[in-house]
C-alpha cells in the first residue's frame, strides 16, 4: 500500500510538471503571436516610412517644378516622368498602409502633412521627414518591445537574428527610398543643396551596403530573407541604381573643385533622358526592397512560430514521455509490490509460523537482495530453533547424549544456547547424579555400601518370586558377628567401622556370582544364595564364609579377632514370604548364638517347632496380662547400717494355669524379643502405682518408695517417660516413692537417648537405679553422663572374695559420683556384713526377705508396717 502511495508521488509531480509544460506551451504560443503581429507591424511601419518619404519626394518635386514655373505637363513631357501620377500613386500606397495599420494618431498626423502646404518645398520636406522619423521612432518601440520578448524566449536565437536581419532590411529599404529623394533633389536642386543631398547620398549608401552586408552575412540560406536578397543581387534595377548613386557621388566630388553653374535647369536637362531612366530603375530597385523587408517580416514570424511550435513540440514530447514514465512507473510499482511485497508477505507469514512454533523452513528464498537475506536469515533461526527444540526435547528426555546437545547454531544465540544447554545439560546430570545417590543412599548402607535391609528385602522378595517359577531353592543367611561390642569397645568405633566394612568385603568376595549380600543394620549382614541344591551346598557355602570372617583383620596397628554366627533359612517353594524367611534366619542364628559362637544353625523343624511354642508363649503372655494371672511380689531393700526396711522392689510373677508361678526369667526375656515387654511393664508400672495408693489408703501415710523394673527395650521406646509418669499421676502417686531400674546394658544402646529420658524422669522427683551394675561393658567413666541416684551392684559379686576390690572401685566411684549402692542378692551375714564394710548403703536379699506378695510383707512379719522407717 505504502509502496503504491510512494509510486503516486512521481506521477503527481509528472502530472504538475505537465500543467506547467502546458502553460509553458500557451504563453510560447502568445509570443509567437505577439511576434508575428509585431513583425508584420514593423514592416508595414517600414514600408510606410517609404512611402512617406516617395510622397514627399512626389510632393517636392511637384512643387519644386511650380516654383521654377514649370507645369508638371512640361516636366513630363520633359522627362518622361509623369509625376502627378506618381505622387497619387505614392499617395495611395501611404493611405493603404495607414489603413493597415488602423492608428488613428498616425492617420490624422499624415492628413495634417498633406494638409499643410505652407513655407518653402524644404520646409515642407522637413515636416515629412518629421512624420517619417516619428513613425521610425514607433517602429523602434515595437521593435524593442519584440526584442523584449524575443530575450525572454528561451532558444530565441533564430528569432533574435531574423528580427535584426528585418530591422536591417528596414534600413536598407529606408536608404535606397532616402537615395531615391536625395538623388532628385540633388538632380534639380541648386548647386549648394545639390551638395548636401549628395553628402546625404553617399552617407545612405554606405548606410545601405553596411546593412546588406549585414543581412548577407546572417541570413540563414534559403530563408525568405536570403531569397530575397538574392532577387536584389539579381535584378538589374536594384544594381543599376546603386551604379548610378556611385557615379552621382564620383562627379559630384569631381565638380566641387570647379566653380558651379547656378542655373540647374540646364543641368537636369543635360541628361534628361539619363535621370528618367534612373529614376525608373530608383523607383523599381525601391519596390523591390519592399520585398526585402516583407521577406524579412515573414521570417522574424516565421521564427515565432517555429519556437511555438518548438515549445509545443518539446511540451508534447514531455508530456509523452511523461505518460510513458507514470505508466512505467505504475508497472513498476506493481511489479515492485509483486516482487517485494509478496516474497515480504510470505517472509512475515513465515516469521508468524516461526513465532507460533510452526515447525518448517521458514521459506525458499526469493525477492530482492534483502528479502532474499531476510528469509535466509529467518531460515537459518527456524534452523536454530529447530536445533534448540530438539536440544530441549533431548534435555526434557533427559537424553544428555543425544548429539544435538553437542551442536552450535553460528552467532551469540548459538553460544548462548549452547552455553545454557551445557549448564542444564550439566545441573541435570548433577540432579541425576544425585538421585542416583540419593536411590543408592535409600538402598544402600552408608559404610558398608551393600544394599540396606530394605533392599534386601526387596530382593529377597524376588528371588523368592522367581523360585516359584523355576521350582529352584533360595537360601537366606543371618549372619551376626560375635562380640562386635567388644571390639568397639577396646578398639573404638573406627576400628569397629573399618572391621564391619572388611567383614562386607569378604562376605562380597565369598559369595558365588549373582549371590546377594547387605547389611541389616549393625553386625548384622544378609546374604541370598540362589539358587542353592540343598542344605549341605548352603553348608558349604556358610562355612566358607565364616572361615573368611574369621581371619585375622588388620586394622592399622591393631588386629582383630572377630567371629560369626550364621542362621540358614531354605526355601524350596514360594509359601514362605520374604518377611517369614528372614525370620527363619534371625531364629536360626538365635540359635547359634545360644549355643556358643562361630556356629551354622540350620532353621530345621525343630527350630519351628520352638518357635511355634514361642508363638504360644506370646499368645499365652497376652492372655496372662488380659486375664490377671500377673501378680507382683515386693522384696525389701534395708537399710545397710540398721536393716531397717527402707524400700520395695516389685518382682513379677506369673501365675500360669496348670504350671504354677513362672519366674521371670523363663518370659521376660522372651517378651523382651518383641513389644510385648511394653505391654508388661506398663502393666507393672500400673500395678505398683495402684498398690502405692492401695497402701497410702490403708495406713494413711507415705509408703516406702518401691523400685519397678522396666526393660532395655522399652526405654528405647518414645512413649517411655509417659508410660511411667500416666499411671502415678492416674492414681495420685509421688513420684517420689517410685525408684526406675533400667539395666546397665539397656542404658548403653543409646547412651544419650537414655540419658535425657531418665533426667526427665528424674525432674519429676523419680530416682533412678542401673540395674546388675558390674556385669555389662561399661567403663565407670560411663556413669558421669548418667542421670543416677542409684546402683545396684549385681549379685555375681556378692561373696565372691575375688571381686572385692572391683567391687570397692565401684562402691567409691558410685558414692564419687553421687549415686547410693545397693548390694543385690545378699543372703548370708557375712556377705552383709562384707558389703556394709565395702561402703554399700543398703543391702538387698534373701537375707533380709524373698519377694513376697504383699499381702504377705506383714502377714510373714517380714517387714513391720507401716513401712516407713522408725
Ligand atoms: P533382678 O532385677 O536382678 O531382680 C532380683 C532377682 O534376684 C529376683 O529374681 C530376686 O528374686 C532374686 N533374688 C533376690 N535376693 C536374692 C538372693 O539373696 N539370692 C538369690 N539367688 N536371688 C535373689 P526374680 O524375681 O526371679 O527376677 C529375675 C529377674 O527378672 C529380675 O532380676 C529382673 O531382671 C526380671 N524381672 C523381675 N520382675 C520384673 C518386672 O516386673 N519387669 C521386668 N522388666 N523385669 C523383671
Ligand atoms: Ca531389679
Ligand atoms: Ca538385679
Amino acid at each position: 500500500m505504502l509502496l503504491v502511495l510512494l509510486a503516486l508521488v512521481p506521477l503527481a509531480g509528472a502530472g504538475w510538471f505537465a500543467a506547467l509544460e502546458f502553460r509553458e506551451v500557451e504563453s510560447a504560443r502568445d509570443q509567437a503571436d505577439f511576434v508575428a503581429e509585431s513583425a508584420r507591424e514593423l514592416v508595414t511601419l517600414t514600408d510606410l516610412r517609404a512611402g512617406l518619404l516617395d510622397e514627399r519626394n512626389w510632393v517636392l518635386a511637384s512643387a519644386g517644378a511650380e516654383e521654377i514655373g514649370m507645369s508638371t505637363e512640361a516636366i513630363t513631357i520633359l522627362t518622361g516622368i509623369a509625376i502627378d501620377t506618381e505622387a497619387a500613386e505614392a499617395s495611395a500606397r501611404v493611405d493603404a498602409l495607414v489603413l493597415a495599420l488602423d492608428d488613428p494618431a498616425i492617420a490624422a498626423t499624415i492628413a495634417e502633412l498633406r494638409r499643410n502646404d505652407e513655407g518653402t518645398i524644404s520646409e515642407r520636406g522637413q515636416r515629412y521627414v518629421a512624420v517619417e522619423a516619428e513613425i521610425g521612432e514607433q517602429a523602434n518601440t515595437v521593435f524593442d518591445d519584440l526584442m523584449d520578448v524575443a530575450g525572454d524566449v528561451p532558444d530565441a536565437a533564430f528569432l533574435l537574428e531574423s528580427m535584426r536581419i528585418l530591422e536591417w532590411a528596414a534600413l536598407a529599404r529606408q536608404s535606397v527610398a532616402q537615395a531615391l529623394s536625395s538623388y532628385f533633389s540633388a538632380q534639380f536642386s541648386g548647386s549648394n543643396l545639390a551638395n548636401a543631398e549628395v553628402r546625404r547620398l553617399i552617407e545612405q549608401a554606405a548606410l545601405y551596403d553596411r546593412a546588406l552586408t549585414q543581412i548577407r552575412r546572417t541570413a540563414n540560406p534559403g530563408s525568405g530573407a536570403d531569397l530575397a536578397l538574392g532577387e536584389l543581387a539579381a535584378s538589374s534595377d536594384v544594381v543599376d541604381f546603386r551604379t548610378a548613386i556611385d557615379e552621382l557621388a564620383l562627379t559630384a566630388m569631381s565638380e566641387a573643385s570647379a566653380p558651379q553653374d547656378e542655373d540647374s535647369l540646364a543641368f537636369v536637362l543635360e541628361d534628361v533622358n539619363g535621370v528618367a531612366a534612373t529614376f525608373e530603375k530608383g523607383k523599381r530597385s525601391a519596390d523591390a526592397h519592399l520585398g526585402l523587408v516583407d521577406a524579412a517580416g515573414e521570417d522574424v514570424v516565421l521564427a515565432g512560430r517555429e519556437l511555438g511550435d518548438a515549445a509545443e513540440q518539446a511540451t508534447n514530447q514531455a508530456v509523452a514521455t511523461i505518460a510513458v514514465l507514470s505508466i512505467a512507473s505504475l508497472a513498476f510499482t506493481v511489479a515492485l509490490t509483486r516482487f517485494i511485497g509478496r516474497p515480504l508477505q510470505q517472509l512475515a507469514a513465515a516469521a508468524q509460523g516461526l513465532g507460533h512454533g510452526v515447525d518448517q523452513q521458514a521459506t525458499t528464498p526469493s525477492g530482492p537482495f534483502e528479502v532474499r537475506a531476510a528469509a535466509r536469515a529467518l531460515n537459518e533461526a527456524s534452523g536454530h530453533l529447530t536445533l534448540a527444540e530438539r536440544q530441549a526435547t533431548a534435555l526434557a528426555s533427559g537424553d544428555l547424549d543425544n548429539p544435538a546437545l553437542e551442536e552450535t547454531a553460528p552467532g551469540s544465540l548459538g553460544v548462548s544456547l549452547q552455553r545454557a544447554v551445557r549448564t542444564l545439560a550439566l545441573s541435570m546430570s548433577e540432579r541425576e547424579e544425585f538421585r542416583r545417590r540419593l536411590a543408592h543412599e535409600a538402598t544402600h548402607d552408608g559404610l558398608t555400601q551393600l544394599p540396606n535391609r530394605k533392599s534386601s528385602l526387596a530382593q529377597l522378595h524376588r528371588g523368592l518370586a522367581r523360585t516359584g517359577r523355576t521350582d529352584s531353592s533360595i537360601a537366606v543367611m543371618f549372619i551376626d558377628l560375635d562380640d562386635f561390642k567388644g571390639v568397639n569397645d577396646h578398639f573404638g568405633h573406627p576400628v569397629g567401622d573399618a572391621v564391619l566394612r572388611t567383614v562386607a568385603h569378604r562376605l562380597v568376595t565369598g559369595v558365588r556370582e549373582g549371590d546377594h549380600v547387605g547389611r541389616l543394620g549393625g553386625d548384622e549382614f544378609l546374604v541370598i544364595a540362589e539358587p542353592v541344591g540343598g542344605p549341605s551346598e548352603a553348608t558349604e557355602l556358610a562355612e566358607r564364609l565364616l572361615a573368611l570372617v574369621g581371619e585375622p583383620i588388620m586394622v592399622g596397628e591393631a588386629v582383630v579377632h572377630i567371629g560369626a554366627s550364621i542362621g540358614v533359612a531354605l526355601a524350596y517353594d514360594s509359601e514362605l514370604t520374604a518377611d517369614e524367611l528372614l525370620r527363619d534366619a534371625d531364629l536360626a542364628v538365635f540359635k547359634a548364638k545360644s549355643e556358643g559362637s562361630a556356629r551354622i544353625e540350620f532353621c530345621d523343624e525343630d527350630l519351628r517347632a520352638e518357635m511355634a511354642n514361642q508363638a504360644d508363649l506370646e499368645h499365652a503372655i497376652r492372655e496372662a496380662i488380659a486375664e490377671d494371672q500377673l501378680e507382683l511380689f515386693y522384696q525389701p531393700i534395708t537399710r545397710a547400717t540398721d536393716s531397717s526396711v527402707i524400700g520395695l522392689e516389685a518382682l513379677l510373677r506369673w501365675n500360669r494355669p496348670g504350671l504354677g508361678l513362672v519366674p521371670p526369667d523363663d518370659f521376660i526375656p522372651f517378651a523382651e524379643r518383641s513389644d510385648l515387654i511394653i505391654e508388661i511393664d506398663r502393666w507393672v508400672i500400673r500395678q505398683v502405682a495402684r498398690q502405692l495408693a492401695l497402701w497410702a489408703a490403708m495406713f494413711d501415710t507415705a509408703p516406702v518408695p518401691v523400685s519397678i523394673n522396666v526393660s532395655g527395650r522399652h526405654l528405647g521406646f518414645d512413649e517411655f517417660t509417659s508410660n511411667v509418669l500416666l499411671p502415678l499421676e492416674e492414681f495420685r502417686i509421688d513420684p517420689a516413692w517410685v525408684v526406675i531400674e533400667v539395666t546397665e546394658s539397656s542404658v548403653l544402646d543409646d547412651l544419650g537417648d537414655a540419658a535425657a529420658k531418665l533426667q526427665i524422669l528424674r525432674s519429676h522427683g523419680i530416682r533412678v537405679a542401673i540395674d546388675d551394675f558390674g556385669t555389662g561393658y561399661t567403663s565407670l567413666a560411663h556413669l558421669r553422663t548418667l542421670p543416677i541416684d542409684i546402683l545396684k551392684i549385681d549379685r555375681s559379686f556378692t561373696g565372691d572374695p575375688d571381686a572385692e576390690s572391683l567391687v570397692k572401685l565401684i562402691i567409691d566411684t558410685g558414692h564419687l559420683l553421687g549415686a547410693r549402692i545397693t548390694a543385690e542378692g545378699i543372703e548370708t551375714d557375712a556377705q552383709a556384713r562384707q558389703l556394709a564394710a565395702l561402703g554399700a548403703d543398703e543391702l538387698q536379699g534373701y537375707l533380709f526377705g524373698r519377694p513376697c506378695a504383699p499381702v504377705h510383707l506383714t502377714d510373714d512379719r517380714i517387714i513391720a508396717l507401716p513401712f516407713a522407717p522408725r
